[in-house]
């Protein structure tokens, strides 16, 4: 039985934000504005405010200016539209975020193309998704890059909680190794499965329609759960020194928060594995910053 490293998202966001930090500190005491991030929340679901409250938290952390943008639950698609534009023109926003998920009389897709590709921190805007998978581009969506990063600190030598600065945690290559990503949205799955590509890995994607998941997942060296079902993948489906990425957040009845991995079962056999809460959840929101940062310097 192997004695699994978790690989605390918190702790390597911290690293991630403090490297953010400095570098904006520089611009700013070289006479230089600061990055700006607009966050645009529409209504009022209390876990979206939650994760903007975040945001805008790492955002002030890391020396941005922020602009927060609150729509009314009942705003139509006109004024989300005119709230996006206006971050458009704004010279001093350099990342626009809309959060999701919308109010249901809203649709995603068509609010989510009127934000500038240069200022997309999320990296969702089709012509960002396009460059991805050319191998090109520098604004990358939030969650599998948070992904990798936590990929990259399994495979390095660095423990966590020990004095480390970011560059300690170098991009590891994936050749000859495979991955599973369970889950194929555009969101998380599909461009999961993209990076893990672009580092070398042998790459399968699961999802709803894969006929026995489980014999794929025995094979993974590396396993990326992207599901949306507390508990899915069993701690017996993960081969011995797999290094597991658990992106699932999930309420429970008790509410409680699950990840979509038997987090014990699998941490028993695992080399490296993610917890739920407190693994790719502060990575998203880090690489956040890193997408607005990028951003700036265009
Ligand atoms: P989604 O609903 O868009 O996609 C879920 C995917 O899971 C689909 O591609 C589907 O094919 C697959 N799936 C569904 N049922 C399945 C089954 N029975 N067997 C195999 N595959 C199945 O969800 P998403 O946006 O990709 O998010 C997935 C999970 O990750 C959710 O729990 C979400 O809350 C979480 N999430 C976390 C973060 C974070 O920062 N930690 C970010 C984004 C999403």
């Amino acid at each position: 039985m192997t004695q699994a490293k978790i690989l605390d998202g918190k702790w390597l966001a911290e690293l991630v934000l403090t490297d953010i930090a400095s570098k904006v500190e520089k611009l700013t005491s070289s006479g230089k504005r600061p990055p700006g991030l607009a966050v645009i929340l529409v209504g009022d679901n209390p876990a979206s405010k939650t994760y903007v409250a975040g945001k805008h938290k790492s955002a002030k952390r890391c020396g941005f200016k922020t602009f927060d943008i609150t729509l009314a639950v009942t705003a139509s698609a006109e004024q989300v539209k005119q709230a996006i534009l206006s971050c458009n023109e704004n010279l001093e926003v350099d990342g626009i975020l809309l959060q999701l998920p919308l109010p249901k009389q809203l649709q995603a897709n068509p609010l989510l193309d009127l934000i500038n590709p240069s200022k997309d921190a999320d990296g969702l805007h089709p012509l960002n998704q396009g460059l991805l998978l050319r191998g090109e581009g520098k604004i990358r969506p939030c969650t599998p890059v948070g992904c990798m990063l936590l990929i990259d600190l399994a495979y390095s030598g660095v423990n966590v909680g020990q004095v480390a600065t970011l560059s300690d945690i170098k991009p590891i290559d994936l050749s000859g190794k495979k991955a599973i990503v369970i889950g194929r949205s555009i969101l998380v799955g599909k461009p999961a499965a993209t990076l893990l590509l672009e580092r070398n890995a042998t790459v399968t994607v699961a999802h709803s329609k894969t006929a026995d998941i489980a014999s794929g997942c025995r094979e993974a060296d590396v396993v990326v759960a992207a599901v949306g079902i507390p508990e899915f993948v069993k701690g017996s489906w993960i081969k011995e020194g797999a290094v597991v990425i658990d992106v699932g957040i999930n309420r429970l009845e008790t509410g409680k928060l699950a990840g979509d991995i038997q987090f014990q079962e699998a941490s028993a056999r695992a080399s490296a594995i993610t917890p739920v809460p407190g693994g790719v959840g502060p990575m998203t929101v880090a690489m956040l910053m890193r997408n607005t940062l990028q951003a700036y310097h265009g």
